[in-house]
C-alpha cells in the first residue's frame, strides 16, 4: 500500500496551495507539462471537464449564434489598424518572421493573442445592411500570449483553449444588452454547471480590455482568499468599426458604423474548478461537470465473484441516465480504486461486495463529504438523481457562505490594508475612480480593484468619500488579491 501513498496527494490545501494545486493537476491526470515553458498539454480527462463546458455553452448560445473558425496567423497590418490592440498585447505577442522556403517573410504574422482584428474585417465585408443585425460569430480556438512570468496550468498558460464571441449591433443600446446577456450566461456556466458562484461587475476604466469602451467580468472568490477573474464580455464601442469599416445600411439607404462587442471565457475556469472545491484528497468535481458521476466498484473477496460481477453490471444498467464508470479491474484493490476515483473527484462511488449482493443493496459513497449510506437497488437511480443533486447545491452553499462572509466593507486605506491583510477575500470601499488610489492598495498588499458593481446595482451616499484619498467618491470599489 505504500505506493498508494505516493500517488496520492502529498501536502495539505490549507498548508500550501501552490504545492497542492500542481499537485492536483498532475496526479489527477488533467494536465501535463510541456517542453516549452507556460504551455501545457490537456490530458483526455482535463480536456473531457473543457468538452462539457464546451457543450454546455454551446447550447445556451446555438440559438443566436454560430460557430465558425478563423485563421491563427494575423497580418501584422491588420493588428496595426486597431492601435489599443497593439499597445494593449505589444510585450505578449509571438511572431511568425520566418517560414518554409520563402525565409524571412515580407510581413511578421501574428500568432493571434485575439482574433478581434481578423473577425471585424470579415465583419466589415459580410455586413451590409440593417438586416445583417445583429451579426454574431463565434470560435473555439487556441490563444498565445507570452507571458513573461508565473505560469500555471490553466491559471496562467502562454498558449490556452478559449471561446470568443464577436458581435456586432446596429447601436449602443443592442450592444450593452448583447454583453449583460453573455456575462449573464458565464454567471450561469460558473454557477449551474461548476458550482461555483460569481460577482459580476465592470473593470475600472484603466483595466479595460484594449479598445473597449466597458469590460464586464465574472470574479469568482477562491478559498485561498484570492480572486480569479472567470469570464470577460465587453462593449467595443465604434472603436473596431471605425479601424475596420464595419457599416451597415439602414431603411433609408443611409450608412452608420456598427457597434461591437466581444466575450470570451478559457481554460482558465478549469483552474477555477479545481481551486475552488479541491480538498486534501485531490480533486472534487461537481456532478453536473464531472466527466464521470458515478463509479461501481465491486469489492471482490475470492468468494461469490461471479455473482458480485453480476450484479455490478445489473446496477450499471439500473443507472445507465448516468455517465457512470465500472471499476472491475482483478488486479488492483479496492483501497487502490477508491483512492484513484477520489483523487480525479468523481463526486459519487458505489461499493458492492458479498453482504450487499445478499441483501439486495448498495453503499454510496460521496466525495465531498466522505458520507457513506446503504440503498435498496430499487428505485436506485431515483436515489442517486437525488444525493448527485444535494452534492451539487452542497458544494455551491459552502462556496457562496465563504465568499459572503469574505465580502468585507472599509472606510479607510488602513482598513483596506488591514482586512487584506488578515482576512483576504474581497474589501468593498467608496472609491474616487482615479488609478492613483488603487495603486496605494496594490503598491502595499498587492491588491487590485477586481470590479465595480453596476450602476444599477450599487448606491453611493451624496456625502461619501474615497477611501484612500478622501475625495467624492464616483465609485463602489472591490479590491482583492487575484490570481
Ligand atoms: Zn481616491
Amino acid at each position: 500500500m505504500s505506493n498508494n501513498q505516493e500517488l496520492g496527494i502529498t501536502v495539505s490545501k490549507d498548508k500550501n496551495i501552490s504545492e497542492w494545486y500542481t499537485q492536483v493537476v498532475k496526479k489527477a491526470d488533467l494536465a501535463d507539462y510541456a517542453p516549452v515553458k507556460g504551455c501545457m498539454i490537456i490530458k483526455p480527462y482535463g480536456m473531457k471537464i473543457w468538452e462539457r463546458i464546451k457543450t454546455k455553452f454551446n447550447q445556451m448560445i446555438e440559438e443566436e449564434v454560430d460557430n465558425a473558425y478563423f485563421p491563427l496567423l494575423i497580418p501584422e497590418s491588420y493588428l496595426e489598424k486597431e492601435k489599443d490592440i497593439v499597445e494593449g498585447f505589444d510585450p505578449e505577442v509571438a511572431w511568425v518572421e520566418n517560414a518554409g522556403k520563402d525565409g524571412e517573410l515580407e510581413e511578421r504574422l501574428a500568432i493571434r493573442p485575439t482574433s478581434e482584428s481578423i473577425i471585424a474585417d470579415y465583419m466589415s465585408k459580410h455586413i451590409r445592411s440593417y438586416r445583417d443585425l445583429p451579426f454574431r460569430i463565434n470560435q473555439w480556438a487556441n490563444i498565445m500570449r507570452w507571458e513573461a512570468t508565473d505560469t500555471r496550468p490553466f491559471l496562467r498558460t502562454r498558449e490556452f483553449l478559449w471561446q470568443e464571441g464577436h458581435t456586432a449591433h446596429r447601436d449602443e443600446e443592442s450592444a450593452t444588452e448583447e454583453v449583460i446577456k453573455r456575462l449573464e450566461q458565464y454567471a450561469d456556466l460558473f454557477q449551474d454547471l461548476m458550482a461555483i458562484p460569481v460577482l459580476k461587475g465592470k473593470k475600472p476604466e484603466h483595466d479595460k480590455f484594449p479598445g473597449a469602451t466597458i469590460t464586464t467580468t465574472v470574479e469568482c472568490l477562491m478559498p485561498d482568499g484570492k480572486s480569479i477573474q472567470a469570464g470577460t464580455s465587453h462593449n467595443l464601442g465604434t472603436n473596431f468599426s471605425e479601424a475596420f469599416d464595419i457599416k451597415y445600411e439602414d431603411e433609408n439607404q443611409e450608412k452608420h458604423l456598427c457597434h461591437t462587442a466581444s466575450w470570451g471565457v478559457s481554460t482558465r475556469s478549469i483552474g477555477a474548478l479545481i481551486l475552488a472545491h479541491g480538498d486534501d484528497k485531490g480533486l472534487v468535481l461537481p456532478p453536473n461537470i464531472s466527466p464521470i458521476e458515478i463509479v461501481v466498484v465491486p469489492v471482490f473477496v475470492g468468494d461469490n465473484d461471479e455473482e458480485i460481477q453480476e450484479y455490478s453490471e445489473k446496477v450499471m444498467e439500473e443507472l445507465d441516465c448516468f455517465r457512470t464508470e465500472l471499476d472491475d479491474d482483478k488486479n488492483r484493490s479496492p483501497g487502490f480504486k477508491f483512492n484513484h476515483w477520489e483523487l480525479r473527484g468523481v463526486p459519487l462511488r458505489i461499493e458492492i461486495g458479498p453482504n450487499e449482493v445478499e441483501n439486495k443493496e448498495v453503499t454510496l459513497v460521496r466525495r465531498d463529504n466522505g458520507e457513506k449510506t446503504t440503498e435498496k437497488v430499487s428505485n436506485l437511480d431515483d436515489k442517486v438523481e437525488d444525493v448527485l443533486e444535494d452534492i451539487q447545491y452542497s458544494l455551491y452553499k459552502k462556496l457562496k457562505d465563504y465568499r459572503d462572509e469574505h465580502i468585507n466593507e472599509a472606510e479607510s486605506l488602513e482598513e483596506i490594508l488591514g482586512i487584506i491583510g488578515k482576512k483576504r477575500g474581497y474589501v468593498k470601499s467608496l472609491w474616487c475612480g482615479r488609478e492613483g488610489c488603487e495603486r496605494e492598495v496594490k503598491e502595499k498588499v498587492h491588491a487590485e480593484i477586481v470590479l465595480t458593481p453596476f450602476d444599477e446595482e450599487r448606491e453611493i451616499p451624496d456625502e461619501g468619500k474615497c477611501a484612500v484619498c478622501g475625495e467624492k467618491a464616483e465609485e463602489i470599489a472591490y479590491f482583492a488579491k487575484n490570481y
